[in-house]
């Protein structure tokens, strides 16, 4: 999500580290920034909103010297980019300065009690009460820093991946983390720290992938010594770093579509991380609980939003409607912002972007203000003109999307959608607190039955050269799998330019079964739970017509097996979940049908990743 850089050694840092930075900023960042120990032995933190360019200018003519220093390029949670929300953060007295990728989750509770100690706070991040914190242990309990960094990291609960730079101890580095990738680089005399190996590899090939939870102190002319956080030692594993430098900045993948379908075992815990106490089976979502009465006095819940977001919303509907009993409509902005809609002020808007940017959203939501309506944004970009324009909202928080066809960016807005509806839920009092608990647990389990999926990614491949003839695609679904039956049929056409429709399956009869014959590829969605029976007869109704199937369905299910040509299997989960599941396979299969008939998935024609025009 955001980029770390770290160097110690013999070289002067600072050309090191800026290039790292560059290297990590084909992810689309925010702002930058730089710490060193100058040789006069200053500690210099230079920082700035925008580029890594804009970084280079913002410290034309400043001390750049020394040979240790730090460097950021962040990606806000928590505060908005700006100058002074960029990272590195210094401490109160200015010795010690942190960069830091993740989210602490206590930082409130903890900034409090630091201020009320006396401790002044620069920014509006939680990164710094981290920095804060190890001044105040090192102060308060006479220790050094080495000691103060596992007490502080004791006391904090979230996700971070930290590194620590110390004006009195120049020759030093600690870094750790705990649910944020770490990456150690060990060089001749000198030592490197990424968030990924990206602004490493150019320096050696010897490193060490830091531990969940390890704490690494790193000093000039000594080994590296590795310790837990309660600082028992621990042995560094060395390995080879196995790839060339054009691989990493893809993660080791072919494109940035693939990598980001195969992050979304992780973007989605992302999305959960801090929202859900199992132990009281219930979701917490400020963006809602801070805004209780609005919600239970709302009449309409309107969903506007444009493309893929909209097939996320069109799910949002199905959900917040059977738990919370709110009528829901979803429209398209485009539509929505120039029919002259009824709007009224106790309806509540939900307004769906990735950027947060789209134009056709943003004037819809306008149009919403006027009419007195609240408005709820779920975005990804921190910061963007959506969540600055509605009332509240929730952020997705699955990183830089950065190939045009979405992917991780939906199963994020849609695990949102299940939080909100869970979560007004349980305001309202309409679904039983057991059942919201027992959603609850099994939304934890879909990370890992996504990644249960995306083992059998060569079966979708295989699967994909066959249909490459194919010039039109239909996709079949029922009930929570007929957004995803639109969305898959919308991924194959963005990136393949196969023309394909999405169908509830039963209005198939109605029209569009007149296209099937013996050419035809037909995706049907077909999980056990729910409407299960209805879509068979539907399968068979496809079969007769000689149409080519391809069945989504839960593990073992052998009936539908026996009337497809080609079967994928997906984990089972509740109903409502299923169709986070079952856009995993059509995302796969868009990509390789893509990749097979040689098209540029990243960069697919006529499109554009943030829709700023309406
Ligand atoms: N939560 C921190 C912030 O908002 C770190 C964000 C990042 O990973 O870049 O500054």
């Amino acid at each position: 999500m955001c980029g770390i850089v770290g160097y110690l050694g013999n070289q002067q840092a600072y050309d090191i580290l800026i290039k790292g930075l560059y290297r990590l900023e084909y992810r689309g960042y925010d702002s930058a920034g730089i710490a060193l120990v100058n040789n006069n032995g200053n500690l210099s933190v230079y920082k700035t909103k925008g580029k890594v360019a804009d970084l280079e200018k913002a410290v034309a003519g400043k001390d750049i010297s020394g040979t240790v220093g730090i460097a950021h390029t962040r990606w806000a949670t928590h505060g908005e980019p700006n100058d002074a929300n960029a990272h590195p953060h210094y401490s109160e007295n200015h010795k010690l300065a942190i960069i830091h990728n993740g989210i602490i989750e206590n930082y409130q509770a903890l900034k409090t009690e630091l201020i009320n100690r006396g401790y002044h706070f620069q920014s509006d991040t939680d990164t710094e009460v981290a920095v804060q914190l190890v001044q105040y242990i090192m102060d308060s309990h006479s220790c050094p820093l080495e000691d103060a960094v596992p007490l502080a990291l004791n006391s904090i609960v979230g996700a971070y991946a930290i590194v620590i730079v110390d004006k009195t101890h120049p020759d030093r580095l600690i870094a750790a983390r705990k649910g944020s990738p770490l990456i150690i680089g060990i060089g001749k005399d000198e030592y490197l720290v990424g968030s990924d190996a990206t602004p490493i590899v150019e320096y050696t090939k010897k490193v060490i992938y830091l531990g969940e939870e390890q704490i690494a102190f790193m000093t000039k002319g000594e080994e590296i010594r590795i310790t837990d956080l309660r600082s028992v030692p621990q042995t560094a594993e060395i390995k080879k770093l196995e790839v060339n430098l054009s691989q990493i900045e893809k993660g080791g993948y072919p494109h940035f579509m693939l990598k980001e379908i195969f992050e979304q075992p992780e973007t989605l815990r992302a999305s959960l991380l801090g929202r859900l106490n199992p132990e009281l089976g219930q979701v917490k979502l400020s963006g809602i609980i801070d805004n209780e009465k609005r919600f239970l006095k709302a009449k309409r819940i309107i969903i506007c939003a444009c493309g893929t977001s909209w097939h996320a919303g069109l799910i949002g509907k199905y959900i917040i409607e059977e738990l919370t009993r709110i009528p829901v409509e979803v429209e398209y902005s485009s539509e929505f912002r120039y029919r002259n809609p009824v709007i009224r002020n106790d309806d509540i808007v939900i307004a769906i972007s990735q950027s947060g940017e789209t134009a056709d959203t943003l004037a819809a939501i306008q149009l919403a203000k006027e009419a007195g309506a609240f408005l709820f944004g779920i975005c990804n970009v921190v910061g963007s003109s959506i969540p600055r324009a509605t009332d509240s909202g929730c952020y997705t928080h699955v990183g830089p999307e950065i190939g045009v066809a979405s992917t991780k960016a939906f199963t994020a807005q849609v695990t949102v959608l299940f939080l909100l509806a869970i979560c007004i839920a349980e305001l309202k009092g309409t679904t039983s607190p057991e059942r919201c608990a027992e959603l609850i647990r099994e939304l934890q389990n879909i990370p890992d039955k996504i990644a249960r999926i995306l083992v059998h990614d060569k079966q979708i491949e295989e699967l994909a050269k066959v249909f490459t003839y194919a010039r039109n695609f239909l996709y079949l679904g029922r009930g929570y799998n007929y957004p995803i039956a639109l969305e898959g049929a919308l991924k194959l056409k963005e990136i393949s330019y196969i023309h394909a429709e999405g169908c509830p399956a039963a209005e198939m009869k109605h029209g569009t079964i007149a296209l099937i014959d013996e050419e035809m590829p037909v995706v049907v969605i077909a999980p056990r739970r729910g409407h299960y029976d209805k879509i068979r007869n539907n399968i068979q109704e496809i079969k007769a017509r000689k149409g080519k199937i391809i069945s989504i369905v839960t593990e073992g299910d052998e009936d539908v097996r026996k009337i497809s040509d080609y079967v994928f299997e997906i984990p089972d989960t509740e109903e409502c979940f299923a169709p986070i599941l079952s856009v995993i396979p059509l995302q796969l299969l868009a990509y390789h049908v893509a990749i097979a008939k040689g098209r540029d998935v990243d960069q697919p024609r006529n499109l554009a990743k943030s829709v700023t025009v309406e």
